[in-house]
């Protein structure tokens, strides 16, 4: 009997997977087979490259439940794909389509050379099917997102995987590179599961209420397993729409809107990506290409490291370097104090987080950091400027989680906890922490820095002269 390849992307996982189940439904052997490709692999950011691997791990591990297992080869995906299709005598390959300007190019080679059949899975609804009557793509969220619900729902489909899963006869993989497992997240289909059902039954229907609370686990932190797809977009959009359905109050309701709106979000910088993938390098609004960002590279160095002073930043930048994983509300006030405070290129911003996440995603990464910067698609005004201080008053409101994440503060009252600038001499002696010894001092005064960020931005504005596009 001939082969069918399922080529295996950002779709680590069996159950509810359209490409693996294209390939099932063809009747034929199926071969899951890995690419490790040189040009991904990135050293700089060890978190999700480590990710990746114990997903791979685990993705195998369930194949051989089911008698089969993972092919993974190292090398030019084409070259090696067009190799196996003929060890294999793979007669056609399926595919997650995947949107970056990266994976594009590399696919449309893929589709002159190979017999291969794209499916749509990365996202609920392909982007290029959600645009506006005259076809062009939208480019504010609203709309987006009242067209992404008006359109008509491929969400139902839950499929499981065959118990059996037979290949044809063993070709020798490659093994899977070595990683550290990840005990926050920790990278398999099962987990990714648990955290779901964890998030219907205690999370979701309080959602709009907590989830910008620094303090409180009040989202899924699914992110890491939506960016490899140990878990299914679609599914997710299920269960929003089942708990919106369910819900006992009106409150309940509203979070269960909110949260698919959130699941929308990803779906709008994918869109966003794919129609305009010139953001991957510049603003998406031309008007703000040209502001003169300084250099500053103490500044950026304080902000990378979580010494700014500000300590719900501080807090943020930590929690990124030591778990790769950031809540959505700090890295909002993260990534706003490095554009507008030190008006440092956000830029700088976004591969520094793109190292570091777990989650790191092209589209949602730049999406977050060109809205944050008030660079890009949506109605972000410029002017716009979060005052940590208040952001950490208003989001950590006892300072729960700058204690967890800035521990030298740990002992400080809540009262001080945001501002330990106001600490008198005894204070710092009572509270055993020293301003400029344990704790740096504010790197910069941001009575200052508001003004400087306005004029930089009004430069960039009035230099423009080309109609807006
Ligand atoms: C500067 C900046 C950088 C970001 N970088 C990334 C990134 O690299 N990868 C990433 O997945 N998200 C990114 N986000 C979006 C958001 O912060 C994370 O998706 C969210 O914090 C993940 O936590 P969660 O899974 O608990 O989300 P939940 O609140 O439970 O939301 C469910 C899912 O919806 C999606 N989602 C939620 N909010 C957004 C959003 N604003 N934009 C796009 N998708 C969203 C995510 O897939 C998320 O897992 C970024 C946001 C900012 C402001």
């Amino acid at each position: 009997m001939s082969t069918a390849i399922w080529w295996v992307r950002r779709d680590l996982r069996l159950d509810n997977n359209p490409t693996l189940r294209r390939a099932v439904e063809t009747g034929l052997f199926v071969q899951p087979v890995f690419i490790l490709d040189p040009a991904l692999l990135n050293d700089d950011a060890p978190p999700r490259q480590s990710f990746l691997m114990e997903g791979l791990a685990a993705l195998n591990a369930l194949l051989r439940q089911r008698g089969s297992y993972l092919l993974l080869r190292h090398g030019e995906p084409i070259q090696q794909l067009a190799l196996l299709a003929r060890e294999l005598e793979a007669s056609i390959i399926f595919a997650e389509e995947d949107y970056t300007p990266y994976a594009r190019r590399r696919d449309a080679v893929a589709t002159q050379n190979l017999p291969i059949q794209w499916v749509t899975g990365l996202t609920a609804l392909h982007p290029a099917s959600v645009v506006k009557a005259d076809g062009s793509p939208y480019t504010v969220f609203t709309p987006f997102m009242k067209a992404w619900k008006s359109m008509p729902s491929s969400l139902t489909g839950e499929w499981k995987a065959p118990a059996k899963l037979a290949g044809p006869a063993l070709i020798e993989s490659h093994p899977i590179p070595s990683f550290k497992k990840n005990t926050i997240f920790p990278a398999t289909q099962p987990e990714a599961e648990k955290r779901l059902e964890r998030f219907i039954d205690d999370g979701l229907f309080s959602y709009a209420e907590s989830r910008d609370r620094l303090d409180l686990d009040g989202t899924s932190s699914l992110s890491p397993y939506l960016r490899f797809g140990l878990i299914s977009i679609r599914q997710l959009f299920a269960a929003a729409e089942q708990a919106k359905q369910q819900a006992p109050d009106s409150a309940a309701t509203k979070s269960a809107e909110t949260w698919m709106n959130e699941l929308i979000w990803r779906e709008f910088y994918q869109s966003i990506l794919y129609h305009f993938p010139f953001v991957t390098y510049s603003a998406f609004n031309p008007r703000f290409r040209a502001i003169p960002w300084r250099d500053a590279p103490q500044d950026l160095l304080a902000w990378q490291q979580g010494r700014t002073g500000f300590p719900v930043v501080d807090a943020a930048m930590r929690q990124l370097s030591t778990i790769g994983w950031v809540h959505n509300r700090a890295r909002m006030i993260a990534a706003s104090f490095l554009a507008k405070d030190l008006l440092i290129n956000w830029q700088e911003g976004e591969r520094w987080f793109f190292n570091h996440l777990v989650d790191a995603d092209i589209a949602a990464n730049n999406g977050g950091w060109q809205w944050t910067a008030g660079v890009g698609t949506d109605a972000a005004p410029y002017f716009r400027v979060f005052n940590p201080t208040l952001q950490g008053i208003k989001f950590d409101p006892e300072g729960n989680y700058i204690r967890r994440w800035v521990p030298e503060l740990a002992n400080l009252p809540t009262k001080l906890i945001h501002q330990p600038e106001l600490m008198t001499a005894l204070e710092e002696t009572r509270y055993n922490v020293r301003l400029g010894r344990d704790y740096p001092r504010r790197i910069i005064d941001r009575s200052q820095t508001r003004e400087r960020t306005l004029n930089a931005y009004q430069l960039s504005k009035d230099g423009f002269t080309q109609p807006y596009s």
